[in-house]
Order: structure tokens, then C-alpha cells, then sequence
């Protein structure tokens, strides 16, 4: 047995009976990570002696009858946007390259509460602006499954380490796709929770309407029970729902579940390889008793377009605070206008660049109307649309991305084609709506994903169906 090659739930029942300990499974992970980081470069830092630590006090707790909580000595690693107090935070950009956590972002800590141990921070796109981790200022990450290519983005780090099995699950975030799509590119799970599931307090914020914290994991049951962990209300985040009594309710068939496939997702441009494998994946679903009829998910193709507008709209006022004076670096010069523009120009990358100047012009005085105000109004349009949709069916299926994982370089000099891998991730962000890719095969070595979207805060019914179908085809991260 491989102690780092084990979901969240096995290593658990293997802790309580005492067939492996905190500390060989934390041990298993970071040699993984020795033998294959250098390669992957899926950490940004690695806290590997404190990470023994906790594991040998986990070890020391639970001999003496007693555990923090379910996941008591538990490896898993965190995307570096997320604040842990008194390490790095740098968001994958120069501007913090040397900025320290002043305190830990709620999600964080309630895996802390429950005993986690944190092993390091993940690489991903500069303040999470990318789909291939290549825009990270700290170099790229290459997936796993074939250095060649990319892992996705923007938590790339994160969907290589759990892939690479360098921990046994990882905390990305999603605002377009992020979890999701570096999921599929990786061959793991990643679950977008619905708006208002997990508090956002202590992420540094790309785009606070549309970013969702959640989990990328080895099942769909280690990422229910992460979700069921991280959720509910926080007084710090007034965006947040009340965590329920989160118990997906696992089933072996799909009897009386009805699974729609959006016409405007199955059109063209579509991979003809990735297409065949998530039809595969849907006769899956069929042959598990699901019914499966096509539906309308009216002004889907929009989404693409709204995100690209309200993304940088929020992005643009989000990352004013990065001006040399309140936060992170500063770069010196005569007068006070200046030091502004020198530490931004030369400590932001050119897409977070681009995307402020995107921003900050649609929201200029006489443009907010025909850009901003308009995105927005198109986005209830949408929204209304998978309201429709959700009263034919219970659950979307469509593949996660149009492609697997493309070359690293194929997509750094065309914005708009890199935009392109989350035309069909977007659109849960814009309607608040949970979903989840499931590996479901691959292209060679590249894996795909099969996207899953379902109603607003019904995570329990999407991971159920995400988990009779790992049931029946396996897990595919072996
Ligand atoms: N790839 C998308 C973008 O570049 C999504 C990013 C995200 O979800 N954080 O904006």
C-alpha cells in the first residue's frame, strides 16, 4: 500500500483501526512530492517539518483515545490564494511574493478545526486569471498525467498534486472554472460549491460575485465530505448560506433522476474524441437508470461573453488595493502617481494587467450602461434559463472542456482561445449554480471530464449522481 495513494475516507478507517499512522501517510506525500515536484511544480512552499509535526501530535492524540475531528492527521494541500496566518500568500503574482497571511480564511481553518494537516501552498494563475497556471509569475506547472502539457488552471498546482498523489485532496478555487477544468486536465474531481456554500472570508478576491472555494479530490465522496465540512454561514462573509445537515444521499443506480443534455453545450467545437468519451459517459448514466432527454439552457452561449464583462469589471476595483501602498510590493520612484504606476506595471503580469484595463473601461462613465449594466441584466436572463432547465431535469451533463489538456505555450500568445476552455464552466459561475467534473476516461494519456451542473445548493444530488457513476466505471486516477 502506497499510504498517499488513498482517498480522504480510506486513509480514515485505516487511522481509526491503526494500520497506518499521521505521520507515514504525511511522510508518503512528501516524498512524492521529493520525487516528482521538481518535475510538476505543483507547490509554491512546502511546510514539510511542520507537516511531521502535526502528523506525530495527530498520532500521539489518537493513541490516547482522542481526535480533533474526522480528519485528524489528513495531508491536504491549498491553493495560494487562500490565507493561512503566518505563511506566504502570494496569489501566483510578484506584487506578493514576500506577503504574509495576518489570518487564516475560514474554510481553511474548519479543516484545521477537524485536524487537517496542511502540507503546503499550490501554484496557480497570477490572482487566479488563467486556465493553464502558466500566467503563475512563479513559473508554470506541468500536468502529471504528461509534462508536455498544461494541468489547467487557475488551480493547476492544486488538480497536479492530488493527481500526482502529493496529498490526499486539495482546496482550489472557481470563478470561471478553476476547479473544475484543471480537474478534468488532471483526471480527479473538482467540485464548484453553489454561491453561498462556503464562506469566501480570507480568499484573496479575483471576482467576489462569481469565486467559490472548494475541493479537488481522488472520489466524489471525499469532495462531499470536504463540502460538508467547509460549508455554512460566517458572519465574515454576508454572502453565505446556513450550512444544512449535508448528507449526499449515496445511491447505486439513478432510477427517477433526470439528466438533461443542454443543446447549446453539445454543439460544435467540440473535441470529437472528448465528445465520444462523455456520450460514453452519459449511456453510463442511462444504463444506470438515469433518463436522459436533451434540453434548452436558453442564453448559455451568452455566458462566455457576461463573464468576460463582469469578471474584469469586479477584478478592476478588486485589485486597487495592489498599489504599492497597502499591500505587497512597491516599487520606488519620485512621486506618490508614479510609485502607483511603477507597482502595478511592473509587478502585475500582462493578463491581470489586461484585464483591469478591461474592466476599468467598461465601468467608465458612459460605458457602465452598455457594458456592465447590460452583462448584468443578461446574466438574470441566464439564470432564468437554468431555472427553466431545472424544471425538466435534475442535473446538466455536458464534457467539462471542448478539449484535453492542451501544450504548454499552445495558448499563451491567443487570449481569447485560452478563454475558450471555459465555455462550459462559466455558465454555473454566472448562475451561482454547484457542478462537478468526474473523470470519465481519456484521450491517450490526457484525461477527460464529464461536467455535471445541478440546482442551487442540492450539491448532495449532484455528488450522489457523480458517485453511482464512479461506482460503475472506476475512479480513474490510479
Ligand atoms: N479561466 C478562467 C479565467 O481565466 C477562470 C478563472 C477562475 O475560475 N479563477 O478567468
Amino acid at each position: 500500500m502506497y499510504p498517499n495513494k488513498i482517498t480522504i475516507q480510506t486513509a480514515r478507517g485505516l487511522l481509526e483501526r491503526g494500520e497506518v499512522s499521521a505521520w507515514e501517510i504525511t511522510q508518503a506525500c512528501l516524498d512524492q512530492i521529493e520525487a516528482r515536484d521538481d518535475d510538476v511544480h505543483a507547490f509554491l512552499e512546502v511546510y514539510a517539518d511542520q507537516a511531521l509535526a502535526a502528523a506525530q501530535q495527530s498520532d500521539e492524540r489518537r493513541k490516547a483515545g482522542e481526535t480533533l475531528g474526522v480528519l485528524d492527521g489528513i495531508p491536504l494541500a491549498i491553493k495560494d490564494n487562500l490565507l493561512l496566518q503566518g505563511k506566504k500568500c502570494t496569489a501566483g503574482s510578484k506584487v506578493l511574493a514576500n506577503y504574509i497571511g495576518a489570518y487564516t480564511a475560514t474554510a481553511v481553518q474548519k479543516l484545521l478545526d477537524q485536524g487537517a494537516i496542511i502540507l503546503g501552498k499550490t501554484n496557480m494563475d497570477e490572482f487566479a486569471m488563467g486556465s493553464s497556471t502558466e500566467h503563475s509569475a512563479f513559473g508554470p506547472t506541468k500536468n502529471p498525467r504528461h509534462l508536455e502539457h498544461v494541468p489547467g488552471g487557475s488551480s493547476g498546482g492544486s488538480a497536479a498534486a492530488v493527481a500526482a498523489h502529493m496529498c490526499l485532496a486539495a482546496l482550489g478555487t472557481d470563478t470561471g472554472g478553476s476547479i473544475r477544468q484543471p480537474a478534468s486536465f488532471c483526471g480527479v474531481f473538482g467540485l464548484k460549491p453553489t454561491y453561498g456554500r462556503v464562506s469566501r472570508y480570507g480568499l484573496i478576491a479575483m471576482a467576489s460575485s462569481l469565486d467559490q472555494i472548494g475541493p479537488i479530490t481522488q472520489d466524489a465522496e471525499d469532495a462531499g465530505l470536504l463540502l460538508s465540512l467547509m460549508q455554512g454561514s460566517d458572519a465574515k462573509d454576508q454572502t453565505t448560506a446556513d450550512a444544512v445537515d449535508f448528507e449526499p444521499a449515496w445511491k447505486k443506480d439513478l432510477k427517477g433522476v433526470r439528466v438533461g443534455l443542454p443543446r447549446e453545450a453539445w454543439g460544435a467545437g467540440i473535441d470529437e474524441a472528448v465528445r465520444e468519451r462523455v456520450q460514453a459517459a452519459v449511456q453510463s448514466l442511462k444504463k444506470l437508470g438515469a433518463e436522459i432527454k436533451e434540453v434548452d439552457l436558453p442564453y448559455a452561449d451568452e455566458a462566455l461573453a457576461v463573464y468576460y464583462v463582469l469578471m474584469p469589471c469586479e477584478v478592476s476595483a478588486n485589485l486597487a488595493r495592489f498599489d504599492g501602498m497597502r499591500y505587497g510590493r512597491r516599487e520606488s520612484a519620485a512621486t506618490l502617481f508614479e510609485t502607483y504606476a511603477k507597482t502595478r506595471s511592473q509587478s502585475l503580469g500582462a493578463e491581470v494587467r489586461r484585464r483591469i484595463l478591461l474592466g476599468t473601461f467598461a465601468l467608465s462613465r458612459g460605458y457602465y450602461d452598455a457594458y456592465y449594466l447590460q452583462a448584468k441584466k443578461v446574466q438574470s436572463l441566464i439564470r432564468r434559463g437554468y431555472e427553466a432547465a431545472f424544471r425538466e431535469v435534475d442535473i446538466l451533463a455536458m464534457p467539462t472542456t471542448p478539449t484535453p489538456a492542451f501544450k504548454l505555450g499552445e495558448k499563451t500568445g491567443d487570449p481569447l482561445a485560452m478563454y475558450l476552455s471555459d465555455i462550459f464552466t462559466v455558465g454555473a459561475n454566472v448562475a451561482g449554480a454547484p457542478a462537478i467534473s468526474v473523470p470519465c476516461g481519456a484521450v491517450g494519456s490526457l484525461p477527460v471530464g464529464l461536467h455535471l451542473i445541478g440546482k442551487w445548493f442540492k450539491e448532495d444530488e449532484l455528488l450522489a449522481v457523480a458517485k453511482a457513476y464512479e461506482l460503475e466505471v472506476g475512479r480513474g486516477n490510479s
